[in-house]
């Protein structure tokens, strides 16, 4: 048994400011020893993404009580029966759905669409079933299988990946969530093309991993949409070729639209202007997440009459297997400025805070220090 402190959930739909109503207690809890599969992680870098944020507010219902926090990097401190590939020392990220790699979807070489990891997600539960955090006796719900606002997580070995040691903690945190997703979007899920005109629409922390994603793949141009300045100001830092506001049009600038469309704002309107800024023949691929009463309104005719493509991705379609240690590659090149995307590190204990900053949308990517 292992004592962590931890940032509980009790009730979602707190009152904002989340600094006054503190819906996240800084509470002491008790973690299971890693069960056949497991390890025992100690967190050194944990992300503030708009999922766990979607969970705070209530617009992501999940089981209560529980530990938030999908993104994360840390050292493997303990190992359980069976596991084989990790051992203790190992530096690792996290990957917010488990799979099983047994599934079809699994057996298809599409582990972002693991339907036990996504079952067991929904139930709060690990991979293998049930939970292995408890605060005063109370069986507390896990959250992605990651649970990383936590100075220990136990994670199932096929929710982490090993990273070479020389990985700053705060940097490997974003491989697992912004980068898989985003990254993924364009290169997986558009298959973006050298030369190809992609827009980003969104720039959060998701949206600007997207942005490099086409960076890396040579789009041309590049938009990015965002009604925040300075995050329209680090898109043109990062290779965008055009950064607009919302209210502006993209087809002024390219009246044929662009062919490639990523949305990475979570808003059905978003959505629609992304595909109807999309050209014919194009493709719009969705990332974010909206509240689950948002319907998507677009002309029903102009999806066949201009040949487009509208795409779901989950995970960026990823293989965080094969997806995670290119990354490393990339960075070592110098061509993942993810040091760009981290506005702020904060301990644990400012949790609180760093929901309010990014509900304000003002933030790319905070990192909490649990240890
Ligand atoms: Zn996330
Ligand atoms: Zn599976």
């Amino acid at each position: 048994m292992v004592k962590s402190l931890a940032a509980l959930l009790r009730e979602s739909g707190a009152e904002l400011p989340y600094v006054k109503s503190r819906p996240l207690e800084i509470v002491e809890v008790e973690l299971a020893p890693p069960g056949t599969g497991e390890v025992l992680v100690k967190i050194e870098s944990a992300g503030i993404c708009h999922s766990d944020l979607s969970v705070l507010n209530g617009t992501r219902p999940r089981p209560l009580p529980l530990i938030l926090g999908h993104e994360s990097a840390g050292v493997v401190v303990e190992i359980g029966a069976g596991v084989k590939g990790l051992k203790v020392g190992d530096h690792v990220t996290s990957v917010f759905l488990p799979s099983c790699g047994t599934c079809i979807e699994c057996r298809s070489g599409t582990p972002a669409f693991c339907s036990v990891g996504a079952t067991s997600n929904s139930r709060g539960e690990m991979i293998r079933g049930g939970t292995r955090i408890t605060f005063n006796g109370q069986s507390i719900s896990h959250y992605a299988g990651v649970s990383c606002y936590s100075q220990y997580a136990v994670l199932d070995e096929r929710s982490v990946v090993k990273l070479p040691d020389d990985i700053p903690f705060d940097v490997a945190a974003l491989f697992g969530c912004a980068l898989l997703t985003g990254i993924g979007a364009v290169r997986n899920s558009a298959n973006a093309k050298p030369g190809q005109s992609l827009g980003v629409w969104g720039l959060g922390g998701v949206g600007l991993s997207a942005l490099i994603g086409a960076v890396i793949s040579k789009a041309s141009p590049i938009f990015a949409i965002d009604p925040v300045a300075s995050k329209r100001k680090l898109a043109l830092e990062l290779g965008a070729d055009f950064a607009l506001d919302p209210s502006e049009n993209l087809r002024d600038q390219l009246p044929a639209g662009v062919m490639v469309a990523i949305e990475c704002a979570g808003r059905a309107d978003t959505l629609k202007a992304a595909y109807e800024a999309t050209g014919r023949g194009g493709t719009t691929v969705t990332v974010g997440l909206p509240p689950a009463a948002e319907m998507l309104s677009i002309s029903a005719l102009s999806l066949v009459s201009d040949v487009k493509t509208i795409r779901g991705s989950y995970l960026g379609s990823a293989n965080p297997r094969f997806d995670i240690p290119e990354f490393v590659d990339f960075w070592r090149a110098g061509n993942l400025p993810v040091e760009k995307l981290l506005t702020s590190v904060s301990p644990m204990a400012q949790v609180n805070q760093a929901m309010d900053a990014l509900q304000g949308a003002q933030v790319v990517r905070q990192v909490i220090h649990p240890n």
